[in-house]
């Protein structure tokens, strides 16, 4: 490339100095190319910003919703849009409370006629500096009402309208808003200032702007061109074609990583792996002893591995399903076909919970067999693990299944032909390809790949597991076993317990079998919820006395708890009062009814799971979820967010039993980084495309990728050349499968 003006550095522009070069660069803008790729952060819109008058009247019409039934479609849309607001500063006023605590209060109007106030805590120098009487501000935030029914912002984000921008505001101009630093703004850089350079850049490098992107995608996905986004985003003409700009600096985003994932999906596909024969006698030996049979979902699904297992490359599969829906006999009739190939099958859980159930699942299905299983956790005494680590070498173990602890380097295996990873959405893209290099390097089988199944423990988005999981083949366990009706769920106030416990004690009459789930095991001075052991003795001999209660909490010894298990597994206990030790695994087809106090405390996933302990069997079975009546439960520090969040999971509980949809809302709830943890799954922070909103746009560009990688497998034609240039600069190591030959 010949050194481009884009390269140039800023201080080229006129009116950038050494003083404001300095600033830019700490902006991260260096050069042109650099400033005209510093998109605003956000934008006044006049059109789309709101008035005092009209959030006033939605807050009001949100308290509502605390006392009466809501829809999911309004309570989402009132939580998760952050609103920007144009509003005038009137006074500013300071309060030092008893404490010396101080708060500063800004009075704010707009043109609506209603007032409103700011409220800040903290860096109240900053604000006492920012906060002028008289200037108008745009003001982006999440609003409450105070207690007197004003419209208020916590710390808002502020940014002020300066004045030569208020007549471009007032005619309607959208306004974008750059991320500025207190240095950027002494140097002089004020928006409009900012919006000049950026012009000038335009000016000067517009010739030399090449879209990345090959014509022919353009096209096909109607694609602004790079040169009018950036325009566009810059200087908007309109909300429309803003939104298109925005759409393709997302899409290009989201077309990189899936272009990373393609080629290597298609990497592996390439690669060699052992040709295995679906002919297993222990899986026939398994199928005849099972007590049901699979589903249709269950042989579809055996039907794809087995596909993978024979086709001579490595088998790289995401197996989804609800809870319930039979995952667990999936994977091991599969280990099965592996070990009667002559290979080791190895089992990795999350946790040591998840390690333990498994191993004694797999114990109990393979009873009777000649297959012997192990178990390789952390913490086991040095003999014991001498002893597995010398049948897992010599090859007497079949079946290894275990935690992290799989992959330490004293493990030496026995050609491990498989390996299983139970995910619980803890391992993403890039750690889940340092494991498989593991597994195979511990393989010693020169270049030969294992077969991996990759479960995933509750359901995902499935656009997001375009994102987590976009390198894998997918499988979905889209049935449940038969005879299972869906649990009739519903949210009942504490006043209503009497009749709830009247109901519980048909059940048992009936023979039936319930749980009653409480958030904590013993009363805490800290938090308001009701504890398990508190109300055993009273459940027992006030509500229950001509039935037998059994109590199960975390902090029994395990041989206790598995005494109590195994005891109302028996029937011997008709209701088993717990805490969410029951969670997971837990398997009494005869439990009809799922009881959960302060429901409002726990997730959604969590719920999800507690009521999949029902409704195992074929009798119909229901799931209760008990909250202060009115929903007037008291938050922490009464944050309406929060409370609002609660209702809206008790009543998506109450709507669905889809796993699949569920999960959609808990994204909602609480947005991708916490529900993956993004960081630590490997999966790059993006930023512009947003996983939450921006569904239909990450399957495009998925899409997108797929077709470019048809046309041209490993992105050599001139045209991809750019493409290829920028998968390099921003994967750098990780785009390594471009070289590939
Ligand atoms: P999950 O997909 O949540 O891991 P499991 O594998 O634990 O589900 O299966 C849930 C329950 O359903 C288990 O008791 C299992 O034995 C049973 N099950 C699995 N497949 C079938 C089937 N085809 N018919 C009847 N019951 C089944
Ligand atoms: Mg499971």
């Amino acid at each position: 490339m010949p050194s481009s003006v884009l390269e140039q550095p800023v201080q080229y522009l006129k009116g950038v100095g050494p003083q404001r070069a300095k600033a830019l660069s700490e902006l991260g803008v260096r050069t042109l190319r650099e400033l005209l790729l510093f998109l605003p952060r956000s934008y006044i819109d006049r059109s789309t910003s709101t008035t005092l008058r009209a959030l006033a009247r939605a807050l009001h019409q949100q308290e509502q919703l605390f006392h009466s039934p809501l829809t999911l479609g309004d309570s989402e849309r009132l939580l998760y849009s952050e609103v920007t607001l144009i509003a005038r500063v009137e006074r500013v006023r300071e309060h030092t409370y008893g404490s010396g605590r101080q708060m500063l209060q800004a009075s704010i109007s707009d043109d609506s006629g209603v007032g409103g106030f700011l409220i800040f805590w903290n860096r109240l120098d900053y604000y006492r500096r920012l906060l002028q009487p008289g200037q108008l501000y745009a003001i982006a935030g999440r609003p409450t009402l105070d207690r007197r029914g004003y419209v208020t912002f916590h710390h808002p984000e502020l940014e002020p309208v300066e004045s030569e921008d208020e007549e471009l505001y007032r005619i309607g101009r959208i306004l974008p808003k750059y991320r500025l630093t207190q240095a950027a703004r002494t140097a002089g850089l004020s928006q409009a200032r900012l919006r000049r350079l950026v012009a000038a850049a335009l000016e000067h490098a517009r010739a030399e702007l090449a879209d990345p992107l090959p014509e022919w995608l353009q096209q096909e996905f109607q694609l602004l061109p790079l040169p009018q986004a950036l325009e566009q985003l810059h200087f908007p003409d309109s909300a429309e074609q803003l939104a298109r700009a925005r759409y393709r600096i997302k899409f290009e985003e989201m077309l990189l990583f899936q272009l990373l994932l393609g080629l290597r999906q298609r990497g592996v596909q390439r690669e060699r792996g052992l040709p295995l024969s679906p002919k297993s006698p222990h899986a026939r030996w398994l199928l005849e002893r099972l007590p049901f049979q699979l589903t249709r979902a269950q042989r579809r699904v055996l039907w794809e591995i087995a596909a993978d297992l024979g086709s001579g490359h490595p088998m790289n599969r995401l197996l989804q399903g609800d809870v319930g829906s039979g995952k667990t006999i999936v994977a091991v009739l599969t280990m099965l076909i592996a070990i009667d190939n002559g290979y080791q099958a190895v089992l990795m859980a999350p946790t040591e919970i998840l390690a333990e159930q498994h191993y004694h699942t797999l114990r109990r299905l393979l009873e009777g067999s000649d297959l012997h299983v192990v178990q390789l956790v952390g913490g086991q005494n040095p003999r014991l693990r001498a002893e597995l680590l010398e049948q897992i070498a010599s090859g007497a173990a079949h079946i290894i299944v275990g935690t992290h602890a799989l992959f330490e380097s004293s493990v030496q295996y026995h050609r491990v032909g498989l390996l299983v990873i139970d995910e619980q959405h803890r391992f993403g893209v890039l750690q889940r390809a340092r494991l498989r290099e593991l597994a195979r390097s511990s393989l010693g089988t020169n270049g030969i790949a294992p077969h991996v199944l990759v479960m995933s423990a509750t359901p995902i988005p499935r656009t997001l597991s375009l994102v987590l999981y976009g390198d894998l083949d997918l499988s979905v366990l889209d049935e449940l076993p038969p005879g299972r009706s869906p649990v009739q769920t519903k949210v009942v106030f504490e006043s209503q317990l009497p009749q709830v416990y009247e109901f519980i004690r048909q059940e048992l009459r009936a023979g039936h079998q319930a749980y009653i789930v409480y958030p904590l095991i013993s009363p805490s001075e800290r938090i308001p919820a009701k504890a398990a052991t508190e109300h055993f003795e009273y459940l027992q001999s006030e509500v229950f006395p001509e039935f037998r209660c059994g109590l199960l909490h975390g902090e029994l010894f395990w041989y206790e708890k598995e005494a109590i298990m195994r005891a109302f597994a028996n029937g011997e206990y008709h209701v088993l009062i717990a805490t969410t030790v029951i969670e997971v695994g837990i398997d009494v087809p005869n439990a009809t009814v799922m009881l959960i106090h302060n429901a409002e405390r726990f997730g959604l996933a969590q719920l999800h799971q507690l009521r999949g302990r029902v409704g195992r069997g074929q009798a119909q079975s229901y799931c209760f979820l008990v909250t202060r009546d009115h929903f007037r439960f008291h938050w922490r520090d009464g944050n309406p967010q929060e409370r609002i969040a609660a209702i809206v999971r008790l009543r998506t509980m109450e709507q669905t039993t889809d796993g699949f949809r569920i999960a959609e809302v808990d994204l909602q709830l609480r947005g991708p980084g916490d529900l993956l943890g993004t960081r630590q799954s490997g999966i790059p922070e993006f930023r512009y495309v947003n996983l939450v909103t921006d569904g239909e746009l990450i399957s495009r560009a998925r899409h997108a990728a797929h077709r470019l990688l048809e046309r041209d497998p490993e992105l050599r034609h001139p045209e991809h050349l750019a493409l290829r240039r920028l998968l390099r600069e921003r994967f750098g190591a990780d785009a390594r499968f471009l070289d590939i030959a």
